[in-house]
């Protein structure tokens, strides 16, 4: 059976997209080769936020640690996960009887059996066609006031009725020029397109389980490389 490096794991409640909400557990796996500028796990793979001894975890235990807490369902995430084999591991999640959320940039094949995936595209590194085509959802990260018609003109003919969030990059949060251009544009062409936010971050949530890690400066710090 598999082992994984694990950043952190934690039971708190998913803060965004279609399942804004529920109460989950989250497995967040080391290793991401996008690097991405504002990267809001950079201690996942920046070299500054790293710890020395990254620790592994078989699959088995991580599925009985998630089922002993009392969550609705698991999400793993990164880092990027799909640099990692995730088959063991979903086999050993859904074994617990629990289902299966994944977070990806989409840009790699994704091994394993889960039930939904929320594709959150990056210049760094653009997705698969057969991540775009299974995807159940899109996250596009708001940067500036251009990016929503970039990724609407990248991946537009992709999106079908699936909910496409529109999240401003936290960094950028109370950026008006970032925010007006989130609103303009759900009023102007409606569904599939919502406006989002990351609402765990508001409530301070992960915090709250002494599993979670504040490793890194939330919303990256372009000076350092991330
Ligand atoms: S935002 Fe995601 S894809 Fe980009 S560097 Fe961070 S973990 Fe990797």
């Amino acid at each position: 059976m598999s082992t994984y490096p694990i950043h952190e794991t934690f039971h708190s409640w998913q803060g965004e997209g279609m399942h804004l909400g529920r109460s989950a557990y989250f497995i967040r796996l080391f290793g991401c080769p996008v690097h991405c500028p504002w990267c809001d796990s950079a201690g996942t793979w920046h070299a500054d936020f790293k710890p020395k001894n990254i620790q592994r975890v078989s699959a088995l235990s991580l599925a009985s640690k998630a089922a002993q807490s009392g969550c609705e369902f698991v999400v793993i995430t990164g880092g990027e996960p799909t640099v990692h084999d995730l088959k063991d591991l979903t086999s050993a999640i859904r074994a617990e009887g629990l289902s299966i959320h994944l977070e990806t940039c989409g840009a790699f094949p994704i091994k394993g059996n889960v039930d939904w995936v929320t594709l959150s595209p990056k210049w760094a590194a653009r997705p698969l066609e057969q991540n775009l085509a299974t995807a159940s959802e899109f996250k596009i990260i708001v940067e500036d006031a251009t990016s929503i018609e970039r990724w609407v003109t990248e991946l537009g003919p992709y999106f079908g009725e699936r909910p496409v969030w529109l999240h401003p990059e936290w960094s950028q949060r109370s950026n008006n020029d970032v925010l007006c251009s989130i609103t303009n544009y759900v009023k102007k062409h409606g569904a599939p397109f919502r406006a989002g936010f990351q609402m765990h971050k508001l409530f301070k949530a992960d915090l709250l389980d002494s599993g979670s890690l504040d490793s890194a400066p939330l919303g990256g710090n372009p000076s350092l490389g991330f």
